[in-house]
């Protein structure tokens, strides 16, 4: 898929906007991996993010990682890329963005919340509504020794403090067609988005997984699942929802296309990207 041309499902046109392009030793990302399963010594991720256009609604899924965000981790530290740039010419201007959805509220999924201006944390899409899961806001504020309390501090307290922050429960649709669904595991609220269109469903299912090996391997979790089994039963739940509804699945981090299809004879899910 070309990344500004995207595709079109009924009034949605989704496009893809990668920030970077990771490759990790596999068991390094996928510890319990073994060569003949991944077929590599390396896989390579993709952190991108979603650009939803539908009905004068300018809609991003995860904001990836950011500029000039201090994290721990070297290949999301004190980054500085033309991100915004891109995204500008793909027609999702700052002003533009209606829109932002989150699926859980880790470094590379939040970063483009907020930017630095004149040394401060400022929202980057002053007009927009900002969803999130409720659980992990509540956790944050009653933690502050918490190791995400500085991206709290530098990607989500802003958007908070300027009113744009809406913190919904699993279950809700903060925007019509939009669902947010609870698939715990990877985080402690990690959260799964269904869009229901006429035609089809389409999963923007976040970090339930990293690379399609998982999709024939479920069982496999990477190194960012905070909760290995319950990462498992929520990677099987929506593995068998892909399948069951032939969802189209946005994936967050498979490279090439990042999106396909699910499907399974019996317990067995196989992948192919469309
Ligand atoms: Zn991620």
């Amino acid at each position: 898929m070309n990344e500004h041309s995207g595709r079109t499902i009924d009034d949605f046109r989704v496009m893809k906007l990668t920030e970077k392009t990771i490759a990790f030793p596999t068991t390094k990302l996928l510890p319990g991996a073994k060569a003949t399963e991944a077929g590599a010594d390396e896989l390579v991720v993709s952190v991108h993010s979603w650009l939803i256009e539908s009905k004068g609604k300018k809609i991003i899924v995860d904001t990836g990682i950011g500029n000039h965000k201090q994290r721990a981790q070297a290949v999301f530290n004190d980054q500085n890329s033309d991100f915004l740039e891109r995204l500008e010419s793909a027609g999702f201007g700052r002003n533009q963005v209606t829109h932002v959805l989150l699926t859980h509220l880790h470094g590379d999924h939040v970063g483009w919340n907020t930017l630095l201006e004149r040394g401060r944390w400022v929202p980057t899409f002053p007009k927009a509504t900002y969803v999130m899961p409720r659980a992990s806001i509540d956790h944050l504020r009653g933690n502050s020794d918490d190791p995400l309390m500085p991206l709290y501090l530098d990607s989500i307290e802003p958007v908070i403090s300027s009113g744009q922050a809406v913190l919904i429960q699993p279950g809700e649709e903060p925007l019509e067609g939009f669902q947010y669904v609870s698939t715990p595991g990877h985080s402690r609220d990690h959260c799964s988005i269904i869009l229901r269109t006429p035609d089809r469903t389409c999963l923007f299912a976040g970090d339930i997984m990293h690379h399609p090996v998982q999709v024939q391997h479920p069982e496999l979790n990477s190194v960012f699942c905070a909760s290995p089994e319950m990462a498992q039963l929520s990677r099987h739940k929506m593995l068998a929802f892909a399948a069951d509804t032939r969802s189209l699945y946005f994936s967050s981090h498979f490279a090439e296309t990042s999106v396909g299809e699910v499907t399974r004879s019996n317990e067995n899910f196989r992948w192919t990207f469309v």
